[in-house]
């Protein structure tokens, strides 16, 4: 019977969802009760996005007082485990000498677990181990004394949430207070983060809305999935994104007037990196002892710490020279170039005509080159003409297109109407004709 569950797929969950419409739980935070409304609401768009659709998590096999369970101890092998729960070295052998296994049980860490399953006669029918909460092998025994490993996966349910809160003191605290989960807060904070900066600019009385997705599991919360849209009041301009996902399946944030919510560029190629040395056109070098220019930014960090490409593009340079020692050069369109230098070493598959994504890592902080230290120098040129990185005003990363425009619109409109306004959550059943 368990063979065959590897082989059943449903994919009714969502298609059954899309088709009525999804439901929306909601939970006010105005309501200390945190009431929940369930509301239908039409998003067929997302029935067009390329996600995969989830199995049918009924068929899902369960633990039940049939099974054995073992956790790997500290140093434990697999043939101490399997003394330990009496099994023969006979079933020991069979499983890990049967051929076209994926998984190597061989190599369990000490914390993980092995379930079986026994015969009448006390020998090993069925071994399984939870690679996650939604992957697994089952190893069971054919006729011929051999085990065949069934990898079973599956999807999480998706249930729509709304939330919204007010800031006190802390964003964060005000998330809390909202249900949200710490990854949610984040995420949030990282689609407006192009246009807040949420260490300094929060205020007391700054508010936010969220529309997203929670993951379950067998019925129970798993973790929370993507913000779809979400709308943030920061000292009384109100921002609002929409995520999108065009014809082709590239997914982003966008403005409810189609603008990027980011731009081509992060300010810092490293996260919490402290400048040692800003952009001047006249400075002390500590190494060559006399006045020259600083025509890039200093960043001081660990050795070995992570370098992000800015913006996308192509690297025309990796190469070592005497004063930049290791460093990369990356072409972004015709007019932006950016520059990372005293590197330790480049990451891999960072040569000269690789392409690059914004935020991919290109490299490692070193001292290579005239550096007194370890950090990372970065340069951004326009036009061929050095800027200050920290202060030259960075592009927006492209609009949605003119191909898209309607349908993201229509789709955008839906979403956003369902925010309420002065803090009520007031919702509209919406109808997509799409
Ligand atoms: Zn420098």
């Amino acid at each position: 019977m368990l063979s065959r569950v590897s082989k059943v797929k449903h994919h009714l969950i969502l298609a059954i969802l899309i088709g009525l419409g999804l439901i929306i739980t909601l939970v006010s935070s105005q309501d200390v009760s945190a009431k929940r409304i369930n509301v239908p609401l039409d998003l067929s768009l997302e029935s067009s996005s390329h996600s995969p659709l989830p199995e049918n998590n009924a068929d899902w096999p369960q633990l039940n007082s049939n099974w054995h369970s073992y956790t790997v101890k500290r140093g434990e092998t697999l043939s101490a485990l399997f003394s330990r729960a009496n099994l023969s070295n006979n079933d020991l052998y069979s499983l890990i000498h049967s051929p076209d296994l994926t998984t190597n049980l061989a190599r369990l860490m000490p914390g993980q677990q092995l379930h079986f399953l026994l015969d009448d006669n006390g020998k090993l029918k069925t071994t399984r181990f939870d690679h996650s909460m939604t992957k697994m092998s089952l190893f069971e025994r054919q006729d011929n004394g051999k085990f065949i490993e069934n990898i079973l996966q599956r999807e999480p349910e998706k249930e729509l949430r709304y939330s919204e809160g007010v800031i006190k003191d802390a964003f964060f605290n005000a998330g809390k207070d909202a249900n949200l989960s710490q990854q949610t807060i984040m995420n949030l904070a990282n689609i407006f983060g192009w246009d807040i900066d949420f260490t300094l600019d929060m205020r007391p009385g700054d508010s936010f809305k969220v529309l997203y997705y929670e993951e379950l599991l067998d019925g129970s919360y798993y973790r929370d999935g993507d913000i779809l849209a979400a709308e943030f009041t920061n000292q009384g301009t109100t921002y609002r994104a929409v995520r999108y996902t065009d014809k082709e399946g590239n997914t982003d944030y966008y403005s409810e007037d189609g603008r990027s919510m980011r731009k081509q560029f992060l300010r810092s190629p490293m996260d919490f990196a402290r400048i040692s040395s800003h952009f001047t056109t006249r400075r002390y070098h500590p190494v060559l002892h006399k006045f020259r220019s600083h025509k890039g930014t200093d960043y001081a960090a660990r050795r070995g710490t992570p370098i992000k490409a800015t913006g996308s593009g192509k690297v025309v340079s990796a190469k070592v020279s005497r004063s930049y020692g290791k460093y990369v050069v990356i072409q972004h369109g015709s007019r932006y170039t950016t520059l990372y230098a005293h590197m330790n070493g480049f990451a891999k598959g960072i040569r000269s005509g690789a392409k690059v994504r914004q935020g991919q890592t290109i490299g490692y902080v070193g001292s290579t080159g005239l550096a007194s230290g370890p950090h990372l120098h970065y340069e951004f040129r326009v036009n061929g003409i050095h800027k200050n990185p920290v202060t030259v005003k960075l592009p927006a990363a492209e609009p949605i297109a003119a191909k898209e425009r309607e349908r993201f619109e229509q789709y955008a409109s839906n979403l956003l109407s369902n925010f309420g306004t002065q803090g009520n959550v007031q919702i509209a059943a919406v109808k997509n004709s799409q």
